[in-house]
């Protein structure tokens, strides 16, 4: 029935599939780090639907939750009409933000995706400022949608788009490794920042009055780059001192998964305000911004959205927060990540075709080179690419869901569920080795 069931879906959804293109199964069932295809076969999840899962496939916990409510009798959708369900999630929510933040923040719920509510942002900030460009960053991934697309970073992403939001300005994100620029190992995060703010402020760069910059702590999509936290510190000093808000795209990076609750939270500074989604809706959609009340201009009705009330999801994010302050995975993710960019360490002394290791908490990237060409030699790309691919299928083939990513497509991109085991990280590992191994053979 497997492969019957893998033909029609495939010969009648759209090309723009992915997964489903090199993995010819039909997943079934899931627990915990582990999808089962329909023939009974167990594959690592270490995608997580991109990190959306934090507690894994069917944390027990959560699912009780989800039952619960369903059986109650509660209502699912509502608009934004005031529940239980949205009282015990906000309150969930703002214990989980940094605390002299949290009195003073006001939270849009959004639609289903990350994108929705990184478009909610735009709006918002706009409307408040009253300006219409935006800073956005090399790299940078935001989402589908026009908005969000206009700000993605990386070309491939947007080229076939005849027209997006235009007055997007893009500022470079402290990459050394494979600078875009050519720049190798000089572009320090000094460097980065004496730019941003020199093209901020000369008036000869033409750059008006930003409405916000929207930036990612972490880059995910963009290739697992983690910008440091004296970097991060930099940017909030300029954008403070020339009144730019301060827009943190939490959406892969928060709920714990780079081993803090959210990935700012280790700069310890306060931003203007957050998007999130993926994991906070404990695998139901679900998107937020989370703003400074300063900015609190919009007027009843100014941003609307048919399913800003998904009610499910407040009781599934809901019990996903317990779960996470209960099994404490917050210092789980920083403690098993540590363990999992060790082991990744490992394999990379061991095979040149890994080029960087990069990550934090149980996010993690490895970048595929070709040992015998500088890092950032543009001519080497396609190839990488080529060999990042042939490794995730093999991956794939021997049980091990990874995704690649990045600006060249050749990072392999691992985000693991925040209550993986070190057996499980043990186990992928052996699995990425034996791919490597052949693919070096
Ligand atoms: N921002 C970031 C940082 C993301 O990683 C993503 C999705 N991968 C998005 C926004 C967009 O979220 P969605 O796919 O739910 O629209």
């Amino acid at each position: 029935p497997g492969a019957s069931m893998y033909e029609f879906v495939r010969s009648h959804e759209s090309g723009a599939r992915t997964y489903a293109n090199s993995i010819d199964v039909v997943i079934e069932r899931g627990e915990g780090t582990a999808v089962f295809d329909t023939a009974g076969r167990r594959y690592l999840d270490f995608l997580m639907c991109a990190g959306t899962l934090a507690t894994g496939h069917n944390h027990p916990a959560v699912l009780e939750r989800i039952q619960r409510f369903l059986q109650s009798g509660h209502v699912m959708q509502v608009l934004d009409i005031t529940t239980p369900a949205k009282h015990d999630f906000l309150t969930r929510l703002l214990e989980c933000l940094p605390s002299p933040w949290a009195s003073r923040a006001r939270v849009q719920f959004c639609g289903p995706t990350g994108a929705d509510a990184i478009e909610a942002a735009l709006k918002l900030f706009k409307t408040a400022t009253g300006r219409r460009s935006v800073i956005a960053f090399h790299g940078a991934y935001h989402g589908m949608t026009a908005g969000a697309l206009a700000l993605t970073g990386n070309l491939s992403a947007k080229r076939h788009v005849a027209s997006l939001m235009p007055d997007v300005y893009f500022m470079p994100f402290p990459y050394a490794y494979r600078c875009p620029f050519g720049l190798g190992g000089k572009l320090t995060s000094q460097v980065s920042l004496a730019y941003i703010e020199r093209a901020l402020t000369d008036p000869e760069s033409g750059i008006p009055h930003p409405a916000a910059m929207v930036v990612e702590v972490i880059q995910g999509e963009g290739g697992v780059i983690p910008a440091n936290v004296d970097w991060l510190r930099g940017l909030r000093q300029i954008t403070a001192r020339l009144d730019i808000p301060l827009v943190i795209d939490e959406v892969q990076t928060g709920i714990g998964r780079t081993g803090t609750m959210f990935a700012f939270d280790a700069a310890g500074i306060e931003p203007d305000a957050i998007v999130i989604s993926k994991a906070i809706g404990g695998g139901f959609p679900m998107s937020l911004v989370v703003y400074d009340k300063k900015y609190d201009v919009w007027q009843s009705g100014a941003h609307a959205g048919t399913f800003r009330g998904n009610q499910i999801a407040m009781a599934a994010g809901t019990a996903c927060l317990d779960v996470i302050r209960d099994e404490q995975l917050v210092t789980a993710a920083q403690a098993k990540g540590e363990y999992l960019g060790g082991r990744l360490a490992e394999l990379a002394a061991q095979y040149s075709i890994i080029g960087d290791v990069r990550g934090r908490g149980l996010m993690w990237g490895l970048e595929i080179v070709d040992p015998t060409a500088r890092p950032d030699a543009i001519g080497s790309h396609p190839a990488n690419r080529e060999m990042a691919l042939a490794l995730k299928h093999r991956c794939l083939r021997n049980g091990l869901i990874l995704e690649n990513g990045g600006r060249y497509g050749a990072v392999l991109r691992m985000l693991p569920p925040l209550n993986v085991s070190l057996d499980e990280i043990d186990e992928a590992v052996t699995i990425l080795a034996q791919a490597l191994k052949e693919a070096s053979d």
